[in-house]
């Protein structure tokens, strides 16, 4: 097992990021992951404006992962997320679907105490812990850890907790794998600009897939399949991550063209990821049992 400590922070998805680790396909890896904030935030006096913006969205890695060429697919397996005991969120005037209306900054320290984040006196809500930021390299140019992508990143996907199963793109030798960014719990659309961000550490296996065609990003989780897309628009993330699901049921199920539109149409539950990013995230949600009718199973 390699164990990536969050010393080692990118900012950037990029081909030019030195790996900070080789690893073999199949391989067990522990990130230890800041913060959104770096870890700067830990009380409530300290505003989001009080960051620097060079300190937020770290990403630990990257790690190479032998073997793996452009082409290739990533198969990334959650095996756990651990958090700390304290998250925090922030809001900001101009920032989320609110910041027109938001007047102040308001930063809320919440504890988390044995699988509740206390929100406040009435409200104590169960943790779900997900990861925000999880990607690869793009092909030539580098990508801000803020923006999500085709390479995955900052997509912002309440469904990505342990047990889930993330397949990214291979862009460039070695996949060049990166994340943070945990969230003990967020909803769909993470509406003021932050989930609860907090510090901890992610279990994964990692497998190289070769000669797959898949409509990357995609993510099992639970009983579910899904695409992921990210447009600068949430009406064009909503397409993008509908054609993916639709071509995704013609190339690797052969059904019939239109009868995939139906069955989404009947079937298929898209929702949003995220609204509050540089790009907006989508996904396109179907049955897993689907899949097993047409036997076929993820690979
Ligand atoms: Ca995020
Ligand atoms: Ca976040």
């Amino acid at each position: 097992m390699v164990r990536i400590s969050s010393s080692n922070s990118i900012f950037k998805m990029s081909p030019s990021n030195n790996p900070v680790a080789n690893v073999d396909t199949e391989e067990i890896i522990v990130f230890e992951t800041l913060d959104c904030f770096s870890n700067y935030i830990q009380r409530e006096e300290q505003l989001f404006s009080s960051v620097g913006w060079d300190l937020i969205n770290p990403a630990t890695g990257p790690i190479y992962i032998n073997g793996a060429e452009p082409n290739d697919t990533l198969k990334v397996e959650i095996l756990d997320i651990k958090i700390a005991d304290q998250g925090v969120i922030c809001a900001a005037p101009n920032f989320g679907v609110l910041g027109e209306i938001i007047t102040k900054e308001v930063t809320k320290v919440i504890p988390v105490r044995e699988g509740k984040a206390i929100f406040n006196d009435k409200i104590h809500l169960s943790i779900k812990p997900m990861i925000g930021v999880i990607g690869t390299s793009p092909a030539r140019e580098e990508i801000p850890t803020g923006t999500p992508g085709n390479h995955g990143s900052n997509m912002d996907c309440k469904r990505i907790v342990k047990g889930a199963v993330l397949y990214l793109p291979v862009n460039v030798p070695g996949g060049l794998l990166a994340m943070g960014d945990l969230h003990a719990v967020m909803g769909d659309g993470e509406i003021v600009v932050c989930g609860l961000e907090i510090s901890g550490e992610v279990t994964v296996r990692v497998t190289v897939l070769k000669e797959l065609s898949l409509p990357l990003p995609m993510l099992q989780e639970g009983d579910s399949i899904m695409t992921l897309a990210s447009s600068a628009t949430l009406d064009e993330a909503a397409k993008l991550a509908t054609m993916n699901m639709h071509s995704f049921l013609i190339k690797q199920l052969n059904m019939d063209f239109v009868e995939a539109g139906m069955l989404l149409s009947l079937a298929g539950d898209l929702r949003i990821c995220q609204v509050v990013d540089p790009l907006m995230t989508a996904r396109m949600e179907l049955p897993l049992w689907i899949l097993g009718k047409y036997d076929y199973r993820m690979p």
